[in-house]
């Protein structure tokens, strides 16, 4: 069976240490071992929630490719391409649309949390204020505002993937519920019109879903709780200053809690002195051991971490017609790929008519 990984950013902003340990690490060491390999940078879906907002859209196209490159994501091995400039995609989606009914797309926790996160359900209170707005709602409808492109999404997303045959996808935890949704279309799409696709596995890093530096349950970059690829030192410092430990671990020899302790948890990820955090936290429970220490180790450890490719990055950054090279030649690839597979959809489909 031939191995194509797909993965892709949403170019909504600089990438964290969340993407890192959910997707990045994975997409390196996939690059060597597969057949074929694609990056993809998801303009159009970053749109299906940022309509308004083009240009930041535009700004961050730029910014993901470098901090993937910085961390490793080789061009040579990876195809880097941009998902509006490849319209097969915008294509396959149209035909995928036929496929998933309007309720499963909301049943989909992926967009029902990510929904909730971007403000697209309303408050019963705020419902009733548009309720009283409009003549004609129907009884007992949630009134919603949410884009039809973003409760789309997921079937966009299958047509990223299902493009260039795309078999195995790293992704982090929270868009498990979105490959699902992929392999239900290409269940149904085989089943129509015959075989052409095949299965999609998805691959989940170590850590499949990091907290926030806030101790949210995902650090996002729409939720400000990030701490960036390409953070300063000072900025790491000051972000892992301001994280939350125990509240009851006022003095320095009460006893700590270590549980949802997000330094800890930090620490846990990505200091790899394992025997070192264990003895920490014997310390810190027992008491005696202050948050000073604890996060001025964080801090080490992520430096030491970020360091590297912070410095990757800013030497690619001085040269970003280069970058823009690299996903135009990608682009092109992509696009060849892609029209061999339209070329079987549309024999499929029967609409080849000349
Ligand atoms: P947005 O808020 O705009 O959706 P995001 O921070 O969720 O941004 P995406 O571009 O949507 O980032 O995600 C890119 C990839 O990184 C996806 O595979 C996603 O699952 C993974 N990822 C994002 N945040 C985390 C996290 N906190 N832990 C693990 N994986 C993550
Ligand atoms: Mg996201």
């Amino acid at each position: 069976m031939k191995k194509t990984v797909l993965t892709g950013d949403r170019p909504t902003g600089r990438l964290h240490l969340g993407h890192y340990v959910g997707s990045i690490q994975n997409r390196i060491k996939l690059q060597d071992e597969a057949d074929a390999a694609f990056y993809m940078i998801a303009d159009v879906q970053a749109l299906t929630d940022n309509a308004e907002n083009p240009e930041k859209v535009r700004e961050n196209v730029l910014e993901v490719a470098l901090d993937n490159l910085a961390c490793g994501l080789d061009p040579k091995k990876t195809t880097f391409f941009i998902q509006s400039q490849v319209p097969q995609i915008a294509e396959l989606t149209v035909f995928f649309l036929n496929l998933v009914t309007v309720a499963r797309l909301e049943q989909n926790p992926t967009v029902k949390a990510e929904m909730a996160q971007k403000g697209f359900v309303m408050s019963d209170s705020e419902n009733t204020e548009i309720r009283k707005s409009l003549q004609y709602v129907v009884a007992n409808e949630k009134i919603r505002n949410v884009p039809a492109g973003f409760l789309a999404y997921p079937i966009s997303q299958s047509a990223d993937i299902l493009f260039c045959k795309g078999n195995i996808v790293p992704v982090g935890e929270d868009q498990k519920p979105v490959i699902e949704q992929c392999n239900e279309i290409v269940d149904t799409f085989n089943r129509l019109y015959g075989e052409t696709f095949e299965r999609v596995k998805h691959l989940v890093g170590d850590t499949p879903r990091l907290v926030g530096t806030d101790g949210n349950a995902k650090m996002s970059k729409s939720l400000g709780n990030c701490i960036y690829l390409s953070d300063s030192k000072d900025t790491i410092a000051q972000k892992v200053q301001s994280m939350y430990t125990d509240p009851n671990h006022i003095r320095v020899e009460d006893p700590g809690q270590v549980e949802g302790n997000v330094v800890f948890t930090y620490l846990d990820v990505f200091d790899t002195d394992k025997d070192g955090v264990a003895e920490l936290k014997k310390q810190y429970q027992a008491g005696g051991l202050g948050d000073v220490v604890l996060k001025r180790r964080l801090t080490e450890v992520l430096e030491g971490m970020i360091a590297p490719i912070r410095a990757r990055r800013e030497e690619l950054a001085k040269n970003p017609e280069a970058i823009m090279k690299i996903l135009e030649a990608g682009t092109e690839q992509a696009r060849r790929v892609g029209e061999q597979t339209m070329n079987e959809v549309r024999k499929a489909l029967h609409i080849q008519y000349f």
